[in-house]
């Protein structure tokens, strides 16, 4: 520690009321780990430790630091500047007095830890890219992936360094996957590369599927579903066809079945490989889809950042008395297993709850007709829903 007395001290004059004359009487230099204490004479200590990175500008607030006699506030004045200001116990009236003379004011205290919890979640919302569907984004912290779970694909974008922070919302109960790593690049081929290589490679994951054991297969028992909400004939558009297994399956029901997908191997697979139509594009920028009895997310919505916008698309291609068939990963009962599950992969943006699908819906235009939770044989945690467009007048 060097400490330098400024002496005479240097003085210069601020405030927006009473003229204050600051007397700036020395300057101290620590090292690393060190710290000052500043004391005054009715017993309050406020300490300052200087870091390597910089400095600890207040020992802990929510405990330390006000069993110490100061009580930390966020202030701000009337040109929009912030503080943080310590309050020394016993002083309130001077504090009053001196706020209102500088016109400052107390935002809040920053002592106490329900108000830091609040505070966090705000932060963390204004951090966050992506909103949940009840749109207060109280997101707390779940886990920071700091490698990549177990099983998790690699993509191109995730083979540098690892990190990303799944929040929840404590209002919704629906998850998000903040990381800042470059997704732009995973569906348009690497999503397809990484998982099955080429068009071979598709038609070879389509047949170990589609081969499986109707007891051990997801497909089966979405389909019986579907069927036995909307009936065994009509017209589906499936958004984000991928391997097909499902329109597969729906056309031996009697479907007449399009496929849509943005990789232009996953269509032609689709016609080749599966004999359905299918649609090279981006659902969100064609306007030539027609219309259906049935559109299906399975699996989708939770890839893209907004999925209300995504969903509220759906209602224009839909036939009156139409519906969409919505499948999302389960965040509400996967976590009770752990933040490794595959619900909560980098590749899923949003992992969802019961009360957020439900709001979702909502939010894009839609009534839900039914939801319900189910565990896959695939042991895959799975919301579903069938959803239809509210009424216009509604
Ligand atoms: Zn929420």
């Amino acid at each position: 520690m060097k400490l330098t007395p400024i002496d005479p001290p240097r003085e210069f004059v601020v405030g927006r009321g009473e003229p204050i004359r600051i007397r700036d009487c020395a300057r101290v230099l620590l090292e690393p780990d060190e710290q000052v204490t500043f004391v005054t004479e009715g017993g309050a200590e406020y300490d300052l430790a200087r870091k390597v990175w910089g400095f600890y500008a207040t020992p802990s607030m929510n405990a330390r630091l006000s069993s110490f006699g100061l009580r930390a506030a966020l202030a701000r004045s009337p040109d929009q500047k912030y503080y943080v200001f310590l309050l020394e116990r016993g002083k309130e009236a001077d504090f009053e007095r001196y706020l209102r003379l500088e016109s400052n004011e107390v935002l809040g205290w920053l002592d106490d830890g329900d108000t830091l919890a609040r505070l966090e979640e705000v932060l963390r919302a204004a951090r966050a890219p992506l909103s949940c569907p009840c749109a207060s984004n109280r997101f707390v912290l779940v886990h920071r992936y700091e490698a990549p779970p177990e099983g998790e694909v690699r993509f191109a974008a995730t083979s540098g360094t690892y990190r990303r922070d799944l929040l929840r919302c404590q209002s919704c109960g629906h998850f998000v996957s903040v990381d800042e790593m470059d997704h732009d690049t995973l569906y348009a081929g690497d999503y397809v590369d990484a998982n099955y290589g080429d068009l071979e490679g598709l038609r070879r994951a389509f047949e170990r599927i589609s081969g499986l054991d109707p007891s051990c297969s997801d497909n089966v028992g979405r389909v019986r579903r579907i069927l036995e909400v909307a009936g065994t004939s009509g017209s589906v558009l499936d958004v984000g066809s991928g391997l097909c297994v499902f329109l597969h399956r729906m056309k031996a029901a009697g479907w007449r079945c399009v496929a849509l997908d943005p990789d232009e191997r996953s269509c032609r697979h689709a016609r080749e490989t599966v004999g359905v139509d299918a649609i090279h594009g981006d659902f969100m920028a064609r306007e030539d889809l027609g219309e259906y009895d049935l559109i299906t997310f399975n699996k989708v919505l939770e890839h893209v950042r907004d999925p209300v916008a995504m969903l509220a698309r759906a209602a224009r291609f839909l036939k009156p008395d139409g519906r969409v068939y919505v499948e999302l990963p389960d965040g509400e009962a996967a976590i009770d297993e752990g933040p490794g599950r595959e619900e909560f992969f980098v590749d899923h943006y949003h992992v969802f709850s019961m009360a957020s699908l439900a709001l979702l819906a909502t939010r894009a235009g839609f009534r839900v007709e039914t939801l319900e939770r189910l565990r896959e044989p695939s042991t895959k945690f799975t919301l579903r829903a069938f959803i239809s467009p509210m009424s216009e007048e509604t």
